[in-house]
């Protein structure tokens, strides 16, 4: 039933992230992504152990410092870590956030709870649809719902994509996505996303520029594009 997450943020991705250096949006995504992923949990948690340790190495050269400084990271790393903030979340929100659509109520990674708590009304097109996330960044995020058996028409990226599976599958010509996996794409990439045929899929989508939708009529290319971003 649990399905092992295979694709992952990539470990400069998951550094920046831990340095807090990411565009508020990418972040979401790649915490999201770490809530549903054990092995990023700890890759993470490592992560943060060793920025400590060399900022520790970078700033204190007195001997008495250094100890000061080790006991503080031994401290820090003593404690449970990333998993301290989804408790502090967790406790400031008893319940677990879901959003429904087409009749389907999904259950929401935490890091995502209450940004999807206030997502915009869905629109819809044929068996897609998106929902706008009111996050104030440059990147546009949405949940991106799309029904069995539907394909998202053959597209480029004119920017970063990251689709993040937060139920259900997607397939596309490089491979097969269960809950957990990020799909990250950039403007090389082409890719026709689908679901199988007996099962729907809900995703985080995270978008730095439009897509860009190669086949079909051209009259129908600017409503596509405004869909999707
Ligand atoms: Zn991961």
């Amino acid at each position: 039933m649990t399905h092992a997450v295979k694709f992952h943020p990539g470990l400069m991705l998951l550094e920046q992230y831990v340095e807090g250096s990411l565009s508020a949006d990418v972040a979401l995504a790649v915490s999201a992504h770490i809530d549903l992923c054990p092995h990023c949990q700890q890759l993470s948690h490592d992560i943060t152990i060793d920025q400590a340790a060399s900022l520790g190495e970078q700033n204190v050269s007195a001997h008495d410092e250094q100890q000061d400084w080790q006991q503080m990271v031994d401290f820090i790393t003593s404690q449970p870590g990333l998993s301290a903030a989804s408790v502090q979340r967790s406790n400031a929100l008893p319940q677990v956030a879901s959003v429904t659509v087409n009749g389907r109520t999904f259950e929401i990674p935490r890091a995502l709870s209450r940004l999807a708590e206030k997502h915009n009304k869905w629109l819809q097109l044929g068996g897609i649809a998106t929902a706008k996330l009111p996050t104030g960044e440059k990147q546009h995020v949405s949940l991106l719902y799309i029904d069995k058996g539907t394909e998202v028409p053959n597209h480029t990226h004119l920017g970063l994509e990251m689709t993040l599976v937060l139920a259900g599958k997607i397939v596309d010509e490089n491979g097969e996505y269960g809950v957990g996996d990020l799909l990250i794409n950039s403007p090389d990439d082409t890719h026709t996303p689908r679901t199988l045929a007996d099962e729907d899929c809900l995703c985080l989508s995270v978008l730095s520029a439009p897509l860009k939708f190669n086949k079909g009529l051209t009259r129908l290319l600017n409503p596509l594009q405004q869909f999707f971003y």
